[in-house]
């Protein structure tokens, strides 16, 4: 079987940006869990907080716990800056709103890597991906390019966000077609207790599969095993920039 590449080691600081609450960690966040006890420092930027996710509660109550439920996750994997902004989940519009606030964001980060989720059409398995995930993704490589020049967004100029060009990668997880992948063996355990800090979203999901966080994120690791030397991996697409 055709072999995954291990994921490059030369940065320092990572910003994972996701549309809700919960998409880091059906995943991306065994790989997160690595590269924290490695040393590197990652951090979280969430275009919603989730709120239209849960049928049973309203937006106005559903956010706020998915805020601190996020936080939980993030911590459980060494991370310790969890943003949010404040686009509408469900109906996220790929745009130029979009672009500038990641542009910003990326800005005041200044990452070498970023992180983001699946972007194109469908998942692998071929299942219908939703819009907010891929104008999310979408736009975040859009605002990696937005971010180094100076004459897109001025506006960002004015608030003190000079060009940030430094972003050298951008890993794309829960791609259809991976092309690195990261050991998560040793992590797999921090990335279980990440998955199930959203307690009160996974309580809702009921008797659905994806709810059982052990077993899901176990069987997402084997599957990639056979692509990656037999070792339990998180894959990523990989875009140099
Ligand atoms: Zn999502």
């Amino acid at each position: 079987m055709e072999q995954l590449e291990p994921m490059p080691q030369q940065w320092t600081r990572a910003l994972a940006i996701a549309a809700h609450p919960d998409d880091l960690e059906y995943g991306v966040a065994g790989a997160v869990a690595a590269w924290t006890a490695a040393g590197k420092d990652v951090r979280y930027l969430l275009v919603t907080r989730g709120e239209a996710g849960i049928d049973t509660l309203p937006p106005h109550e559903c956010g706020g716990l998915r805020e601190a439920e996020q936080r939980a996750a993030a911590a459980a994997v060494g991370v310790a800056q969890v943003e949010f902004l404040d686009h509408h989940d469900g109906v996220i519009e790929y745009g130029l709103d979009l672009r500038r606030d990641l542009a910003a964001a990326i800005r005041r980060h200044t990452p070498q890597l970023v992180v983001t989720t699946n972007l194109h059409d469908s998942w692998p398995g071929d299942g219908w991906n939703s819009p907010d995930h891929r104008h999310v993704g979408r736009a975040v490589l859009d605002a990696v390019a937005d971010a180094g020049n100076r004459w897109i967004f001025p506006e960002l100029l004015g608030l003190g966000l000079q060009p940030w060009a430094g972003v050298a990668y951008v890993a794309v997880g829960g791609s259809p077609r991976p092309t690195h992948a990261v050991d998560v063996t040793d992590s797999l355990d921090r990335a279980v207790a990440s998955l199930s800090a959203h307690r009160t979203y996974l309580q809702a999901l009921g008797q659905n599969p994806m709810a059982s966080p052990r077993e899901f994120l176990q069987w997402q690791a084997d599957l990639v095993a056979p692509s990656f030397g037999g070792r339990r991996a998180t894959a990523f697409e990989l875009y140099r920039t």
